[in-house]
């Protein structure tokens, strides 16, 4: 298979690391996207197996920097044959009442801060990767969550900001499928990483591994292995889905 270019978002860290060096082991050249972690985004570039990645940057909540960021991906790689829109922030795990906890202006901050990153962001950039996709075809990969489907309670703009990604990636699935653009997703539970940490050493953590039939919680490079096939040319016929990785954790009654 010929090597492709692949722009994985928020990979300096966690789920984004592990795709990002998915696809440099399978031979591809990544870029590197970070908001403010230049260091940690350059010593992986360092570290991939490969040649040819980069490290590009943007605040995914600023539309105008998501354009320049895959205009430059794209020019640097020469062309985009994948995006990968994993860059996601769950924001302050505190008040913990999101209602009656914060006030009307910290409810809103919320919401837009949550709403521009994980939703606008993945919509805009995938706007964006697709002009570079029109003649070539592509795959475009969305990091939803387990959220989207049961919501959020303590932090409702996360469940719907995913539940809105999940339908952005089923309907650019149909509108981009006549140019050869396949669109997933892959919603997980629980992973570990910077997003969890604390919430997994506190006593809630240890009623989620009790949760799951494995006990534990997802390793990054197990969301990053179904993200490396969705964007696989096997996996045309995979476009539409949204993959529930779950390890069975909320199938026991
Ligand atoms: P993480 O916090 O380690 O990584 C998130 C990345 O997104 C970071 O690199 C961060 O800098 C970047 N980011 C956040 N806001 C940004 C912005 N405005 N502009 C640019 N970059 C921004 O967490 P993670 O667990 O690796 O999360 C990756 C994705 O997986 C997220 O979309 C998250 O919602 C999703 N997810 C995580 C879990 C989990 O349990 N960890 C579960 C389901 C879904």
């Amino acid at each position: 298979m010929t090597s492709r270019a692949v722009l994985v978002t928020g990979a300096s860290r966690g789920i984004g690391r592990a795709v990002a060096a998915a696809f440099a082991t399978g031979g591809d050249r990544v870029a590197i996207h970070h908001r403010d972690s230049a260091d940690l985004a350059e010593a992986l570039r360092a570290d991939l197996p490969g040649d040819g990645h980069v490290v590009v940057r943007a605040d995914l909540a600023d539309p105008d920097a998501v354009r320049e960021m895959v205009d430059d991906a794209a020019g640097r790689l020469g062309g985009l044959d994948v995006l990968v829109n994993n860059a996601g922030v769950f924001g302050p795990a505190d008040p913990p009442h999101p209602v009656f906890g914060s006030s009307y202006e910290q409810w809103r901050q919320r919401w837009r801060e949550v709403l521009d990153t994980n939703l606008f962001g993945a919509a805009n950039a995938s706007w964006c990767a697709a002009q570079h996709m029109r003649e070539r075809g592509g795959r475009i990969v969305n990091v939803s969550s387990r959220g989207a489907f049961r919501g959020e309670p303590a932090n409702p703009a996360y469940g719907a900001s995913k539940a809105g990604l999940n339908a952005l990636g089923q309907s650019l699935a149909v509108a981009l499928a006549p140019y050869g653009i396949a669109v997933a997703t892959v919603a997980p539970g629980f992973v570990e990483t910077d997003m969890t940490n604390e919430h997994l050493k506190s006593p809630r953590g240890e009623a989620v591994r009790a949760q799951s039939p494995f006990g534990r919680v997802a390793r990054p490079e197990e969301i990053a292995a179904a993200v490396h096939w969705l964007a696989s040319p096997q996996a045309q016929w995979a476009s539409g889905t949204i993959v529930d990785l779950n390890g069975a954790s909320y199938l026991r009654s």
